[in-house]
C-alpha cells in the first residue's frame, strides 16, 4: 500500500517503501547521497539535524540481517567501518550509536547516531536514543545548526569519495 510521507524540506511523496526509493534515486536525500556502492546507499536524515549522523540502507528490499547475501555482509561491514574511520577523522567524533531493527516500515537500514555531550543529558545507552532524537528534530532545525549538518554530510561524501578512487 502505497503512503504519503511528508521529507524534511516539506516535499510530500507517495512511495510504496521510502528506502526502495531513496536507494534507486527516485527521492533525492536533502543534501544529497553521501555514498553509494553495488548494494548500499548512505544519506543523512536531515529531520534529525545532528551533524554526522548517516543511515546506510540496503538498495534490496530485505528487512533481516539474515537476508543479506555474502557479498552484501561483506560490502556492510566494509561501508560501516569506512563511515566511522571518515566520522572520526574528518568530524572528530569520538562515539557513535548504532541502531536497527527489523520490524521498520521502511526497509534495511542502519543508523548510525553519533554522541556528543548534551546528549548526556538525556541518559544513557539505548533509553536516551529515542529522546536526543526527538530533541534534535524539535528544537535544533535552526539555520546554523542546518549549516553543520550539511557541512558534515559534505565532509563525508568528500571522504567516501576518496576512499573509492583510493581502493580502486
Ligand atoms: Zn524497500
Amino acid at each position: 500500500m502505497p503512503r504519503q510521507v511528508t521529507l524534511a524540506d516539506g516535499r510530500t511523496v507517495e512511495v510504496e517503501c521510502l528506502s526502495c526509493a531513496l536507494t534507486s534515486g527516485l527521492i533525492e536525500p536533502t543534501g544529497g547521497v553521501i555514498y553509494e556502492s553495488r548494494n548500499f546507499h548512505v544519506h543523512q536524515d536531515v529531520a534529525y539535524p545532528i551533524k554526522g549522523l548517516v543511515i546506510i540502507a540496503s538498495k534490496r528490499h530485505i528487512y533481516c540481517m539474515d537476508e543479506l547475501t555474502p557479498e552484501e555482509q561483506l560490502e556492510y561491514i566494509s561501508i560501516i567501518h569506512k563511515i566511522r574511520s571518515e566520522q572520526r577523522k574528518s568530524l572528530v567524533i569520538d562515539k557513535v550509536y548504532y541502531f536497527y531493527n527489523e520490524d521498520t516500515t521502511h526497509h534495511f537500514h542502519l543508523w548510525m547516531v553519533p554522541r556528543y555531550e548534551w546528549m548526556y543529558d538525556f541518559g544513557h545507552s539505548v533509553e536516551s536514543l529515542r529522546p536526543v532524537l526527538l530533541h534534535a528534530r524539535n528544537n535544533m532545525n535552526t539555520k546554523s545548526n542546518m549549516l553543520e549538518v550539511m557541512d558534515g554530510i559534505n565532509t563525508l561524501r568528500k571522504g567516501l569519495k576518496d576512499f573509492v578512487s583510493n581502493s580502486g
